[in-house]
């Protein structure tokens, strides 16, 4: 049996659609519209082809897009300035400070001084309280992208058992709180989990986020298994271009998995679509509108 493979590219322009619709009808009812602010500090290139992608995503979408260049010499302070004139800003609903920052700038003080309210990353420490605590959070894209991909193909989630490989505070801690959220039995595994191919092999659901090549093999997989594998890798290819893989070994596994997401094409394009929700989401919230359908799962897909 060869596992049913999770179109993140498709999943994602179902739910970038259902968000321009929503824009729309925030535009009509209330005359609002979502605004981004991207603030990228310094020239690495593939955070500049990210932060032009969320523009141009936010732009598609119908939300205005404030993007902020500053150079790699920019000091702690500048931009913590940059970052408190965004948080007063009314036109702004959602700020993001593309990361890594230069090494001179401690990038905890500039996620604790972005609002809460505008904290689109989810990455404020309030913003993880209030997903760990219960109450309305802004959560992190990628972690957002993985439960609506599990959903998706799944359905309901209740019951089921949830191994998380890995326990970032960007994605392995509340990818696995959404699922516990989603009534799953959840295990969270790390670098010094006692037999983790074991307890992968106890997974209905694995997410890995581990940032190591291929390293869960097709053996770790139970049969008939949802694999969400977050890892993007780059390794390198005789022609010394290189190709990008995830942390498991995707000709193995979809051997075994009912269901797999590819890398790349799986859990990646999500995480600027759930990005373009929680600025929606932040829109609403910040004016008080209560009457626009944000998408909160993927819409379903419509027959051709
Ligand atoms: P981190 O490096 O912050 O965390 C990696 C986690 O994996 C840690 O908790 C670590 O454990 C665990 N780990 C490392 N080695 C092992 C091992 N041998 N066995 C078990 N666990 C191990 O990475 P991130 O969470 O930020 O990212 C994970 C992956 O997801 C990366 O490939 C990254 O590129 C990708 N990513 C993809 C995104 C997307 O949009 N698709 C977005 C964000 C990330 P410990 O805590 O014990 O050190």
């Amino acid at each position: 049996m060869t596992a049913y493979v999770i179109d993140g590219k498709e999943a994602s322009a179902r739910l970038k659609d259902g968000v321009a619709k929503a824009v729309a009808q925030l535009k009509e009812k209330h005359g609002i519209e979502p605004g981004l602010a991207t603030v990228l500090v310094g020239e690495d290139p593939a955070s500049q082809v990210y932060v032009r992608n969320k523009q141009k995503t936010a732009v598609a979408l119908g939300m205005k897009s404030f993007q902020h260049d500053l150079p790699a010499t920019t000091s702690e302070e500048d931009l913590l300035a940059l970052v408190r004139k965004l948080n007063a800003a009314p036109e702004v609903h959602g700020i993001l400070v593309q990361l890594p920052v230069p090494k001179h700038i401690d990038a905890f003080k500039v996620i604790t001084t972005t609002a809460v309210a505008k904290d689109v990353d989810g990455l404020h420490p309030e913003s993880a309280g209030r997903l760990v605590a219960g109450g309305d959070a802004l959560v992190s894209c990628t972690p957002m992208g993985c439960i609506m991909l599990a959903k998706d193909v799944l359905g309901d989630l209740t019951g089921k058992h949830a191994v998380v490989v890995g326990r970032s505070n960007l994605v392995g801690k509340p990818v696995a709180h959404l699922l516990l959220n989603e009534n799953c039995t959840v295990t969270i595994a790390h670098s010094r989990t006692r037999d983790l191919a074991a307890i992968c092999r106890s997974a209905d659901i694995l997410v890995a986020a581990v940032g190591r090549p291929e390293m869960i093999r097709g053996d770790w997989i139970k049969p008939g298994a949802c694999v969400i594998d977050v890892g993007i890798n780059r390794v390198p290819t005789p022609d010394g271009k290189g190709r990008l893989v995830g942390d498991v070994n995707y000709a193995e596994a979809s051997q075994v998995a009912a269901a797999i997401t590819p890398v790349p094409g799986g859990v990646g394009p999500m995480t600027i679509a759930c990005l373009m929700v929680n600025t929606l989401k932040a829109a609403c919230a910040q004016n008080g509108i209560t009457d626009v359908e944000i998408p909160q799962k993927l819409p379903a897909k419509t027959a051709v």
